[in-house]
């Protein structure tokens, strides 16, 4: 190899800057340069869209083990939401095949799950992965038109908002709406007890999952006479469903005893009889729940998030790339301090955060208030180990 030219461009070294020596060959800064932008180029149009070939679609085992990196457990959550997501890029593919004889239709899901388990972070990190506009809505501040709150088109201004206005990007997109359980009718039974807010927002709901134009106002809010709209297809955006639905267990016992069937005759552990009887969740406990027939239809896959036990937790304080213990460590190591739990010291934390019932979104604020007086008083010891007898609450 000639050691007085670049190997890309065949400039001499006297026609160039610099001349970068590799294993086998020259670069010149030139080409860096151009190299730098290609890469760049490649990555940006990367960022801006969902797949666009059969090529480009991460499998279902692929998108799990993304979401491994950064969900805990939820196995089978995990599972069912990679494969529902794949099936909805490959169906935007399909749609756009010329000469199609059957059309593929959309699958929503809803996710069932306590607080604090990783609903959110699920569907938030499916959209990363994607690289598709996300957002999360909260289904309490929705209320039926003409009330007081915001209207189910808001959740359509939202997405474009991060999709920076991009009608085709947000149409691609990923909605969350989270507390699906709060807008359940009271009663299964409309005739007695007819909650009206719960149910029209239900209604409401159903126009943007079914797939239509919807006139969206831009600054989300309430319609406005004056208000130039925008106007969004939402045939293909996924919306992802999530809530805690308190009693959900107690609804589906129910019915398994009804149906005879002896779940009870097998022995299992308190926490294995839950997750038996919550893995036989289906449409018409949720119906039951109080969502309207209409909505479930398009809510097909129905899924559920397990408790968190202590084992899990304690996983998810140390496991994810951007564990809580990486993110202190971290914080504390631009002090020049070593920062360490032991193990006893992350039991303790996690037995108190159980303890307050915020599921793993309470793991957070625990560490906080032990590390406090160790953040406060920074550079006093060169060492720091979180041991159970040495955390107060
Ligand atoms: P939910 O939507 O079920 O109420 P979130 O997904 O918002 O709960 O979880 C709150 C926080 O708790 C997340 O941001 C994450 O830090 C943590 N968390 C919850 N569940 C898990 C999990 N299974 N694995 C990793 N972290 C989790």
């Amino acid at each position: 190899m000639d050691s007085n030219q670049c190997s890309f461009c065949g400039k001499k070294r006297n026609q160039v800057q610099m001349l970068i020596s590799g294993n086998n060959g020259f670069i010149c800064e030139e080409c860096i340069e151009q190299a730098h932008g290609i890469v760049h180029e490649q990555n940006d149009s990367y960022e801006a869209s969902a797949a666009t070939s059969m090529e480009d679609l991460k499998k279902p085992i692929e998108i799990k083990k993304f979401l491994d990196q950064y969900v805990i457990g939820q196995d089978q959550a995990k599972k069912q939401l990679s494969v529902a997501v794949y099936n909805h890029y490959k169906r935007l593919l399909h749609a756009q095949e010329e000469n199609r004889d059957v059309e593929i239709e959309k699958s929503n899901v809803i996710m069932i799950g306590e607080t604090g388990t990783g609903k959110t972070l699920l569907a938030k990190s499916i959209a990363k992965e994607l690289n598709v506009p996300f957002c999360i809505v909260d289904a309490t501040i929705l209320t039926e038109a003409g009330y007081v709150g915001e209207d189910v088109e808001s959740i359509l201004s939202r997405l474009l908002m991060v999709a920076d206005f991009d009608v085709e990007k947000a149409e691609k997109g990923i909605v969350f709406i989270d507390e699906i359980d709060k807008i359940a009718r009271k009663s299964d039974n409309a005739s007695i007890t007819r909650d009206v807010s719960g149910e029209g927002v239900q209604q409401g709901l159903l126009k943007l999952l079914e797939g239509s134009i919807v006139n969206v106002p831009p600054q989300g809010g309430r319609k406005h006479p004056d208000q130039k709209y925008i106007q969004v297809n939402t045939q293909n955006i996924l919306f992802i469903a999530g809530g805690a639905f308190d009693g959900i267990k107690e609804i589906i016992e129910r019915r398994l005893n009804k149906q005879a069937i002896g779940f009870s005759a097998e022995k299992l552990n308190k926490a294995q009889e839950e997750e038996y009887i919550l893995s036989q969740l289906n449409a018409i406990d949720l119906r039951k729940f109080g969502l309207i027939p209409e909505l479930l239809g398009r809510f097909p896959i129905i899924t559920y998030l397990d408790k968190l036990d202590k084992k899990t937790m304690i996983k998810i304080m140390t496991e994810p790339k951007n564990s809580i213990v990486n993110q202190f460590v971290e914080l504390f190591k631009m002090d020049g301090v070593e920062l360490k739990f032991t193990k006893d010291g992350l039991e303790a934390i996690v037995e108190e955060t159980i303890e307050k019932g915020l599921g793993a979104r309470g793991l957070r604020g625990t560490t906080e208030k032990v590390l406090e007086d160790y953040m406060f008083n920074i550079g006093a010891h060169k060492k720091v180990s979180i041991s159970r007898k040495n955390i107060k609450f």
